[in-house]
């Protein structure tokens, strides 16, 4: 029997409030000088209080509800007191005895469900900066909210971490509450593994600096494979913090795990306990949108589209609300065109009013327009109608069969050679000369007509 692996997650996520954790600073994760979004509650100066920032609260309740967990009425906040250079307190506010959230799930692609032991609420550091001879420290990461959701050892391989992973990222995106761009560590993994050939777990060790999926997967599969080949070889796991070496592969050892009561956790004096009404809770879950799972199923038994499109289309929120007001303009039997269309242009850096997108879907189906037409025009049908665009720029596809006729004679006499060929058998030159004829109207013949007309002139 072979070792089966099990793996829990625990993920930290910044959440995009407008202010800080526990002053009113500005959250902005993409300020590039150093120590400008600090005041003394953030940098810990003597005498300063916290205050808690409500959407903050609010944002991880959303998060909770989204994942089916549990909102207990009462919640509160802990000290986790140690010392780093990027702590200026000293210790961090946190949640360890009462979360904001507990006992949730998520699904994974309809089949499994993940459990999820809790989500709390606590606040990130500031960040150190290594050079040769000395260190510098930015607090403006200081006191920004930090979610950490904790998963029971509900994954069994390398794959479902990463999908798990991937299906949050998304859902953080749909419910607003993080950019949780993984490579601006805005959303970080921690891997907790182990191996095992019975019921009982292994020893597990945790994997830190992951930023990216692809990073999370790899890392467990190092991981696997390096915990058996130790357990192969007689030896023990121990129990231990290890690095990700993206370049190497490899996970290195660390630190051996440090226990909590290392922490001296307790209640945080400076903040009052929390006590949630149902109807505080009640308008959080009124705030819920769809959610990407919801959206995938609805994509499919309304549009009728295939599963794979449909990723496309939930994979980016943005996209899929532009196909669906897409949608709306167009009879039933378009819509499936619509998106084939918007998933192989790649839309999203034109700004086109829906209303013209739908038309010139229909302008293509009817044969007014071709495919390459309707490409060709689209930066301009972001401030004009197609119908309009195609009559000022004379681009009406040509299915009259007068001036088609006339471009097919010019091109049949301008490649005697071709005509010869064609006479001994070469049916391949018709597509050239099918080239040559769609050239020659600047891709506004329609080729099936074209096809159709050079064989009746030919035979
Ligand atoms: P610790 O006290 O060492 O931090 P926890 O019980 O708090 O451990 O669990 C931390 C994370 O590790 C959770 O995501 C949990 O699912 C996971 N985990 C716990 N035990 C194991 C194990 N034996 N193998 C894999 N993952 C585990
Ligand atoms: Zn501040
Ligand atoms: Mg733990």
């Amino acid at each position: 029997m072979t070792y089966q692996p099990t793996i829990g997650l625990e993920i930290h996520i910044e959440l995009n409030t407008k202010s800080k954790m526990f002053c009113s600073c500005s959250n902005n994760p993409d300020e590039r000088n150093p120590n400008v979004n600090i005041c003394p509650i953030c940098t810990a100066q003597p005498g300063t209080l916290p205050v808690i920032n409500e959407e903050a609260v609010r944002k991880v309740i959303k998060t909770g509800l989204s994942l089916n967990c549990q909102i207990p009425e009462f919640s509160k906040f802990d000290r986790k007191n140690y010392f780093y250079p990027d702590l200026p307190k000293g210790y961090q506010i946190s949640q360890l005895y009462e979360p904001l959230c507990k006992n949730g799930y998520l699904k994974l692609k309809e089949t499994k469900r993940i459990r999820i032991r809790e989500i709390h609420l606590e606040e990130d550091t500031g960040r150190l900066i290594h050079e040769k001879d000395y260190s510098l420290v930015d607090f403006n990461r200081a006191g920004v909210p930090l979610m950490e959701l904790v998963t029971e050892p509900d994954i069994a391989s390398a794959k479902e971490a990463r999908q798990f992973a991937q299906d949050l990222h998304l859902i953080m995106h749909y419910l607003d509450v993080s950019d949780a761009d993984m490579e601006k560590g805005q959303m970080r993994v921690e891997i907790n593994l182990s191996i095992s050939k019975s019921k009982e777990l292994g020893t597990k060790t945790e994997i830190k600096n992951l930023n990216s999926f692809r990073s999370v997967e790899r890392a467990a599969d190092y991981e696997i494979k390096r915990q058996t080949e130790l357990l192969d070889k007689g030896e023990k796991i121990i129990q231990e913090t290890r690095g990700w070496d993206d370049l190497k592969g490899i996970t290195v050892s660390q630190r051996e795990k440090e226990s909590a009561h290392d922490y001296r956790y307790f209640s945080e004096p400076d903040l009052p306990p929390l006590h949630f009404t149902a109807d505080f809770i009640d308008k959080i879950r009124s705030e819920i949108p769809e959610l990407p799972q919801q959206r995938k199923e609805r994509f499919i038994k309304d549009y009728g589209l295939d599963e794979k499109n449909v990723d496309v289309l939930v994979y980016d929120k943005n996209l899929g609300e532009y196909f669906e007001a897409v949608a709306k303009g167009l009879s039933f039997d378009l819509i499936k065109s619509a998106a084939d269309f918007l998933i192989n242009t790649e839309i999203k850096n034109y700004n086109i009013p829906s209303e013209n997108f739908s038309q010139m879907i229909t302008l293509i189906k009817d044969g007014k327009i071709s495919k390459t037409t309707a490409k060709e025009i689209l930066p301009e049908i972001t401030t004009k109608q197609p119908s309009e665009v195609i009559k000022e720029r004379g681009l009406e596809q040509m299915s009259g069969e007068g001036d088609l006729e006339k471009i097919i004679k010019e091109v049949i006499s301008q490649n005697p050679k071709a005509m010869e060929d064609y006479k001994k058998g070469k049916t391949n030159v018709l597509q050239f000369l099918a080239g040559q004829v769609m050239a020659k109207s600047k891709g506004r013949a329609n080729p099936k007509l074209v096809g159709d007309i050079l064989q009746k002139f030919l035979s």
